[in-house]
């Protein structure tokens, strides 16, 4: 079933946003003989997921099961029933299948081999149209008309009417905005009963109040090797110093107890290892022999730490620490990088809060508004960078495509048991 009036269009199953969760829906939807069509706001498709391949597209992660669930926090349950519909293994396959061959990288983080997304992107929407999934893109979603239908306004500003059987929101959380997910979505649903958290900045950076010295030395400089600790975490990797505070993947992975420490307290003290590899009393006696040379010589000589690594030792360490051997062997392995503020949504790599888990059933349909699926970044879920985004985003997809499948089976059109 599939017709075209002017302004008017008829379709088993309509997606909202063409990124990895609704591109995902409507690839299982059309498999399962559905028609199906999927609006986009912007001018071409999956922008986000093409910028996100401008600095190598990590699609997936090659830890065990156990502990990748964990890095969905609170919401592992959850997805570890979507995992088990399309894990990283099946992932993997997916992108084979495209022509998108993969490795495991030495993080452990998997990769398309040619680093980037356009060649997944270019082969993923052949094959959708090759399945018959008609892409509209300069369509953004305004909501429902009273009788249930979906309204779009299309590029020429004229009014669309979308009357579909069922319906998938991926509209994407509010990162990045040019890329098309700007999170006004929040406004509909929530003027529609549904339960929202106010989306927020995740894996994203964070302010501190650099000397002018340091800003202007070493802004856009990697710190490595280094480990970070926040509340009795701690992870190993790099962090890059930039002009108003740090980012990357060792921030990030923190991101989400330093925001809410940050946004609970005003500040947060972020704790510095930036010597990881070498145990505390192996920094002791090395600071102990220390001659009479100078600070910068005996660190170069005695432990190779130089550059912004030196620099921030220097920043946060008094100069009464840094004369004294024991303190300065504790300053090494523990420096306290005051954090006193959150980098903005726009700038985050992803966002936390959406709608609601207790709004959806475990078919991720709205219960507001029978017949309405919600997947992606639209949830209210969050997980650090490692390539754990994409795939809940595309696991995603996948569940609220059954979930559909599942609901349509059953007899059931959208809108026909709203009260
Ligand atoms: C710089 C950067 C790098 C990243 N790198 C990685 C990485 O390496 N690995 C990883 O796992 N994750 C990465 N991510 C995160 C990942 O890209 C996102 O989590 C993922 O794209 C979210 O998928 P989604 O389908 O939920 O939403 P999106 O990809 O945001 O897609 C939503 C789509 O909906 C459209 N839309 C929004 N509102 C409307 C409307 N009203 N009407 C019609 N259409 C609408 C948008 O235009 C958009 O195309 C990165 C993100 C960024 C910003």
């Amino acid at each position: 079933m599939s017709d075209t009036l002017q302004g008017d269009i008829r379709c088993d199953v309509a997606v909202v946003g063409a990124g990895p969760a609704g591109l995902m829906a409507a690839e299982r939807l059309a498999g399962a003989g559905l028609t199906v069509r999927v609006f986009e706001r912007m001018p071409t498709p999956a922008r986000k997921l093409l910028l996100a391949g401008r600095g190598g597209l990590n699609l997936t992660h090659s830890e065990p099961l156990h502990a990748f669930l964990d890095r969905y926090g609170a919401r592992r349950r959850i997805i570890a029933g979507w995992l088990e519909r399309f894990g990283p293994e099946d992932l993997r396959a997916w992108a084979a299948g495209l022509g998108v061959e993969t490795f495991v990288g030495t993080s452990g983080r998997v990769f398309p081999v040619q680093m980037k997304a356009s060649t997944l992107v270019r082969a993923w929407l052949r094959r959708l149209a090759g399945m018959g999934v008609t892409l509209h893109t300069r369509h953004r979603w305004l909501g429902w008309s009273e009788d249930g239908t979906l309204r779009f306004l299309d590029g020429a500003g004229a009014a669309v009417s979308v009357h579909a059987r069922a319906a998938v929101l991926a509209a994407g959380g509010a990162s990045w905005p040019r890329t098309g997910s700007d999170g006004t979505w929040t406004d509909i649903l929530a003027a529609r009963g549904v339960a929202v958290e106010p989306l927020r900045p995740a894996n994203v950076g964070f302010e501190v109040p650099w000397s002018d010295h340091l800003r202007e030395r070493f802004a856009g400089q990697p710190v490595k090797p280094a480990a970070l600790t926040l509340g009795g975490r701690r992870v190993k990797g790099e962090f890059v110093i930039t002009d108003t505070g740090v980012e990357g993947g060792a921030v990030y992975a923190l991101s989400a107890p330093l925001r809410d420490a940050v946004e609970r307290d005003g500040w947060a003290a972020l704790g510095l290892d930036l010597l990881p590899d070498l145990e505390a009393a192996e920094v002791r006696r090395r600071t102990a022999r220390r001659g009479a040379e100078s600070l910068a010589t005996f660190l170069k000589k005695a432990f190779a730490l130089t550059g912004p690594r030196a620099a921030l030792l220097r920043e946060f360490a008094t100069r009464d620490e840094l004369a004294d051997p024991a303190a300065l062997a504790l300053r090494l392995k523990e420096l306290t990088i005051p954090v006193t503020g959150v980098r903005p949504l726009d700038r985050a790599i992803s966002s936390a809060g959406g709608v609601r888990f207790d709004a959806v059933d475990e078919r991720l349909m709205l219960t507001a508004l029978p017949g309405t699926f919600v997947a992606g970044e639209m949830l209210d879920w969050e997980a650090p960078t490692g390539g754990y985004l994409l795939q809940a985003c595309f696991a995603g997809g996948v569940r609220a495509a059954e979930g559909v499948a599942e609901w349509l089976a059953d007899g059931n059109r959208q809108g026909e048991q709203r009260s």
